[in-house]
């Protein structure tokens, strides 16, 4: 899947409007993270350099159509500013047809960025009002906000409407995301090993009918392998499950014996008798698990098989923890399947929220292939729907 790349378009001194992901985390009013800002920089530089006059946009949050000091992205411009050497003014105000303006003035070192989106009540019902004000005057839309392209919002659809399609772009970091994902869906490499862990099933239910159409097995781990398991007739204890969710099972493992993909389960467990933080791990060489028990992670036989499962493929893609990685008893599947995953040398990705955060834990970002940041939007690519923000740039 190709977009309209930033690299072809004639920028100097032109006036560009850009959609970034700028949601970072905030503690006591300081930016606690600033990965999102720091993988914006790039398109940003790209474009100063080319001389554009470069505006900024972004939501933090979730404030509610209106302005709330905690959510101002004052905070996030400063650290722009710091990370990138550029000169910072946030405009408060800009439904005023005031930006463009401004922008005229904009020195060589200079950029602007707009306060939070969603103090708008425009930019979550995509007003095209809203974004025809936020429009004028700009010569080019760009987007470089992955997070957020599957969200039908002002500043992801009706915004980039407002340009004809050749004044429309994605960035570097857009692109790289699209590109990624869509080889994993369209072109993959043979064998292809995927990963699926997590809390529910429900939640995965749409990625793994979409995955079943392209890979050769799926390894399940997490709380989602016990109610497999269940459904599978075994004894899962205590373990979570999502009883009324049989059927999505029963669907999935139709699907996959049609398509002669494999489901893989956890043969064995670390289990324990209440689910806390000072929970004591118990390993339990059986696919059955005790009554009184629930399974937290899986076991070492478990670990063994999916690792040669992983190392032995040309394509890997995981999304969900294999247990509860946060309490260190019952990290070890989760650990052991991202060492597996960044010793494989092929094309390896690693998307979804909690997968990030594990690989991260394990300090092993950087021996993946690619990283997808996006979460939501990650996970409804790989479901195979058509994202809103990125068909506006086809
Ligand atoms: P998800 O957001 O669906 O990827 O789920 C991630 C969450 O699932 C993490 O917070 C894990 O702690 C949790 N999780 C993983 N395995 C289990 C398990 N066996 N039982 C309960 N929760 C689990």
């Amino acid at each position: 899947m190709k977009l309209r790349s930033i690299e072809n378009l004639d920028l100097s001194g032109r006036k560009v409007i850009v959609r970034l992901d700028l949601n970072a985390p905030l503690e006591g009013g300081e930016v606690s993270d600033d990965t999102r800002i720091t993988a914006a920089i790039p398109t940003v530089r790209h474009l100063m350099n080319a001389g554009a006059k470069v505006v900024l946009c972004s939501h933090l949050g979730r404030p509610k159509g209106k302005p709330e000091a905690q959510y101002s992205l004052k905070p996030v411009g400063q650290r722009l500013a710091e990370l990138s050497g550029y000169e910072v003014m946030l405009v408060e105000n800009y439904d005023d047809n005031l930006v463009s303006a401004t922008t005229t003035q904009l020195g060589k070192n200079q950029l602007i960025l707009l306060e939070n989106l969603r103090f708008y009540p425009g930019e979550e019902k995509n007003d095209v009002d809203f974004a025809g004000a936020l429009a004028k005057g700009f010569d080019y839309y760009i987007d470089d906000a992955f997070g957020a392209v599957h969200r039908a919002h002002a500043s992801v659809v009706a915004l980039a409407e407002c340009f004809p399609p050749e004044k429309r772009a994605a960035g570097f970091l857009l692109q790289r995301e699209v590109e990624a994902l869509g080889k994993l869906l369209k072109n993959p490499e043979y064998p292809y090993v995927v990963i699926m862990g997590g809390s529910k099933v429900s939640d995965k239910i749409g990625v793994m009918l979409n995955l079943i159409n392209v890979c050769n097995t799926i390894l399940v781990g997490g709380a989602m392998a016990y109610t497999f398991l269940k459904f599978m007739g075994k004894n899962v204890g205590n373990s979570r499950v999502e009883e009324d969710k049989m059927d999505l099972v029963a669907t999935i493992m139709r699907n996959a014996e049609a398509r002669k993909v494999r489901i893989e389960l956890p043969e064995d467990h670390v289990v324990a008798a209440e689910f806390s933080e000072s929970a004591k791990a118990e390993t339990i060489n059986s696919i059955d698990i005790p009554s009184g028990m629930m399974g937290l992670d899986i076991g070492p036989k478990t670990i063994t098989k999916y690792s040669r499962e992983i190392l032995s493929a040309k394509t890997v893609l995981w999304n969900g923890p294999m247990g509860v990685f946060e309490w260190d008893q019952f990290a070890n599947g989760t650990m052991s399947v991202a060492q597996a995953v960044a010793k494989n040398p092929n094309k390896t990705l690693v998307g979804g929220g909690d997968s990030v955060a594990a690989i991260n834990k394990a300090g092993l970002s950087d021996k993946v292939w690619h990283v997808s940041t996006g979460g939501g939007a990650s996970l409804e690519f790989l479901e195979g729907l058509i994202l809103p923000g990125v068909r506006v740039l086809q």
